[in-house]
């Protein structure tokens, strides 16, 4: 399996979530605005091909990348991982004003920077285009400069490709759930290759995502809105708005009518809160005022390293916590479930009657498991990850 079939499997087939793990490789194919382009052909069509090894959407093998069950904190189909779950806040309030909601995943970042959990991090930088592309940053004050949520695709794992060749040894990474499952991917092919593309990896930072829009439908309604430059951009809580600034004004775009902007791939996701990370963050849900309750992450902690790291942050003072209201866990267990039941049937749909579910391996003995667990309301979940 090589560029050939990645092209006519993944690309072609509308799956490409522009994780960018294929990307930065080799000079056969490069990322140009928010997709992946072949630039030459390549003819390797066996295991050689590192760009269909790390796909997460070519032949994704659910109990690979996740590792047998663990005993020691809690496992759900719909959540993954869970060690704890709190909402949290950076301490500083200047840095909250920069950040996108509380400002964890920056402090988190520059916490690993400053304390040596890795050299590097790789964050999503912006374009002028309002393209994404990955940047390197290592050192702590850097890391605010890249802080607020753009939900447009960053190739970020290719930063992960670039940091690796730069030399780096202990490598950060602020990553979406698909980004987070390519460098899930890469660990677990990692003894496949001589160089052991897994070990750079120190710790992945999650980010929750429910989708993210295609740039050019976007761009387009960005110039009929006539907001001007895109500032900052949210998705403000019980609304069902994407709230949009510009240099020129503020407008809300209702949900409804919304799909020709969202990426194709994302209809076919099966994670909505990176359960691959070491910790992902995403928005708070409380009952508080919208402009108390951006201030505050959702914050799901899955990794004995997360949980080591999550502690020093508080105990450093840097990370403000607080117990999650009643009943916020299960809202986020409820739409999570929601969206992996629609990839289901999304897959299902694609690839018509018999075995095969899309870039899921049905050769995996843990599929059956996990589809059943999702599918059925309430379904067993003993065995999956
Ligand atoms: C595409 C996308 C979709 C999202 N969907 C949801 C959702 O459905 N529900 C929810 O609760 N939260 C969602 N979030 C997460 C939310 O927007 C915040 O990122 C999260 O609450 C963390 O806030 P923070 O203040 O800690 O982040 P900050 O401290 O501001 O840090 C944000 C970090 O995210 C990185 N980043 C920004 N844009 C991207 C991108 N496009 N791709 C990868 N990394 C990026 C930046 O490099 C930065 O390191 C989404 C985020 C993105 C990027
Ligand atoms: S999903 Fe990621 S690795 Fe797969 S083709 Fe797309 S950018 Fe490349
Ligand atoms: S919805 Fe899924 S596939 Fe789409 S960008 Fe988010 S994590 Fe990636």
């Amino acid at each position: 399996m090589g560029q050939n079939s990645l092209k006519a499997n993944v690309w072609d087939a509308g799956l490409c979530t522009g994780c960018g793990a294929c990307v930065g490789l080799c000079p056969y194919q490069g990322f140009w605005e928010d997709d992946v382009r072949q630039v030459f052909s390549c003819s390797l069509s066996n295991d050689e091909g590192r760009c269909s090894a790390y796909c997460p959407r070519w032949n994704l093998r659910l109990s690979e990348i996740y590792g047998p069950p663990s005993n020691k904190g809690g496992s759900t189909p719909e959540l993954g991982r869970i060690r704890g779950y709190r909402l949290a806040r950076a301490s500083d309030p200047m840095l909250r004003a920069k950040a996108q909601h509380g400002g964890t995943l920056s402090v988190l970042l520059a916490m690993a920077l400053a304390q040596g959990f890795a050299d590097v991090a790789v964050v999503a930088g912006k374009k002028e285009s309002l393209a994404m592309t990955p940047a390197l940053v290592s050192s702590p004050k850097e890391v605010i400069s890249y802080a607020g949520s753009t939900l447009f695709v960053s190739p970020t794992v290719s930063g992960y490709h670039a940091a690796r060749k730069a030399g780096f040894k202990r490598i950060g990474v602020v990553a979406t759930p698909c980004q987070a499952q390519a460098l899930a991917k890469i660990r677990s092919v990692s003894e496949r290759f001589e160089d052991h593309p897994g070990d750079a990896l120190s710790i992945v930072l999650g980010v929750f995502c429910g989708w993210t829009l295609s740039l050019r439908p976007f761009k387009e309604r960005l110039k009929e809105l006539g907001v001007g430059r895109l500032v900052a951009m949210d998705i403000p809580a019980g609304k069902g708005t994407l709230e949009i600034l510009g240099d020129s004004g503020l407008a809300e775009l209702p949900f409804d009518g919304f799909e020709p902007m969202i990426r194709e791939a994302c209809a076919f996701c099966l994670d909505t809160t990176a359960e691959l990370a070491d910790i992902s963050v995403g928005s708070a849900r409380t009952n508080e005022p919208w402009e108390e309750m951006r201030t505050w992450n959702q914050v799901l902690i899955r990794s004995e390293r997360g949980e080591a790291f999550f502690s020093q942050a508080v105990e450093l003072g840097v990370l403000e916590v607080r117990e999650a209201p009643r009943g916020a866990l299960e809202a986020l267990k409820t739409a999570a479930r929601a969206k992996k039941q629609k990839a289901i049937r999304a897959l299902r749909q694609k690839t018509g009657p018999g075995p095969k579910l899309g870039y899921l391996d049905i050769q995996d003995p843990f599929l059956p498991k996990f589809l059943e667990a999702i599918e059925t309301e309430g379904g067993s979940h003993e065995g999956a990850h």
